[in-house]
């Protein structure tokens, strides 16, 4: 409660500054003396420790008006920030109120609101909010992009793609980019009824807005995998290579087996050892070993693996290596100790998240097409580094 006072005791200050500054302006010393009793009214209310009722006295103390209502705004992102959602949404739904507020401001009051209803997680409010300012010129944008995190928030997939001529229209690559995703959620939900037409029709609208969607590629490469389709997965498998490599190390198994299933393991393994030099990803060195091997001997591929190693060291890498021993080595003890450091290895990588968000470091084991912390579509890639790709 103290900590409130301190707070408010400012914003009070502030409050008597413009509001002295207001009275002189007007020079109307009846209502300068009303505007003091309610002044003085919020701040016995603020001493006594009622804050909502001295916030009702100090804002009817104030009048909105256009030198004002930049500390209106500046008291509710205040409690905003303070998480007092509350207030903040008090202070803001007063100055909606304000009918002889010029237009900007009436959009910023109204947009402020929104922000407030959604961080309140009462969405149907929010939305309301956002949808009235679509055609703003200066919030326009930043409320169709509050209107695609309720419809995330709430899968409300179907509502996010009903904007689609909308975002078009912005050119953002971010909304696009979410578009995109909410065309793969309603092509996942398509997969599990068996409805392939549908989905592949999803997936190429998903295409059409972004690109470089990797998981529409994804979703399509299982399909044509499913079908039989090899050649087209194969496609699909190196657009994601070429649309985000840090991807490539999730679906190199998948790639392999459909190169496999069209008898062009030879090809596949070009295509892998292009990956490699140009990521130098344990991934993409450990299939490229085995290639190695089978072409050229032991010896190769364990010169090969130490000098990646000594270049790139990773502990993925380093198991490898490790294993690579054990299968050449002839003597049962070396085998037991070397399968003995192997094991530990495991244990330690099986310890250590796989994937990591790029947008907000968020780690997990599991991988999610949304961050479970940020919400950003697709940041979460296999972790890089030694303990990574
Ligand atoms: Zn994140």
């Amino acid at each position: 409660m103290l900590e409130l006072l301190f707070l408010l005791l400012p914003v009070a200050m502030g409050y008597g500054w413009f509001m002295g500054r207001n009275s002189v302006k007007q020079n109307d010393h009846s209502a300068k003396q009303a505007l003091s009793i309610k002044y003085s009214t919020g701040l016995n209310y603020l001493l006594s420790n009622q804050q909502d009722k001295a916030i009702d006295y100090l804002l009817e103390a104030l009048k909105v008006e256009d030198d004002t209502v930049e500390a209106h705004f500046a008291m509710a992102n205040l409690f905003r920030r303070r998480g007092e959602l509350d207030r903040a949404l008090k202070v803001h739904e007063h100055l909606v109120r304000q009918k002889h507020l010029p237009s900007k401001d009436k959009q910023q009051a109204a947009y402020e609101l929104g922000k407030d209803f959604f961080s309140a997680g009462l969405y149907d409010r929010a939305e309301n909010m956002f949808e009235k300012l679509l055609k703003s010129k200066h919030y326009g944008l930043k409320s169709l992009d509050y209107l695609m995190r309720i419809y995330q928030s709430t899968k409300d997939w179907s509502k996010g793609v009903s904007h689609k001529k909308a975002i078009v229209k912005t050119k953002d690559k971010k909304l696009l980019h979410n578009l995109a995703n909410f065309y793969c959620e309603l092509a996942t939900n398509a997969l599990e009824q068996d409805n392939f037409i549908e989905v592949i029709e999803l997936l190429e609208l998903a295409l059409t807005y972004d690109a470089n969607s990797c998981r529409a590629n994804w979703l399509l490469a299982q399909i044509y995998e499913k079908h039989q389709q090899y050649n087209e997965a194969c496609r699909c498998y190196q657009d994601i290579y070429h649309q985000d490599k840090e991807f490539f190390p999730d679906v190199i198994d998948q790639m392999q087996n459909c190169y496999h299933q069209l008898d062009a393991d030879d090809e596949y393994f070009q295509f892998i050892k292009k990956v490699y030099d140009e990521t130098a990803g344990s991934s993409a060195l450990i299939k490229y070993l085995s290639h190695i091997e089978a072409k050229f001997g032991k010896a190769k591929a364990k010169e090969f693996i130490l000098l990646a190693l000594k270049k790139r060291p990773t502990i993925k890498g380093f198991k490898h290596f490790i294993k690579m021993q054990m299968l050449n080595s002839t003597e049962k003890d070396n085998t037991e100790n070397l399968d003995m450091i192997k094991e530990l290895i495991a244990a330690y990588l099986n310890l250590k998240p796989r994937y990591s968000c790029r947008t907000c470091g968020f780690n997990s084991s599991k991988h999610y097409w949304a961050c479970p912390s940020c919400h950003d579509w697709e940041q979460l890639k296999p972790v890089r580094g030694l303990e990574g790709e």
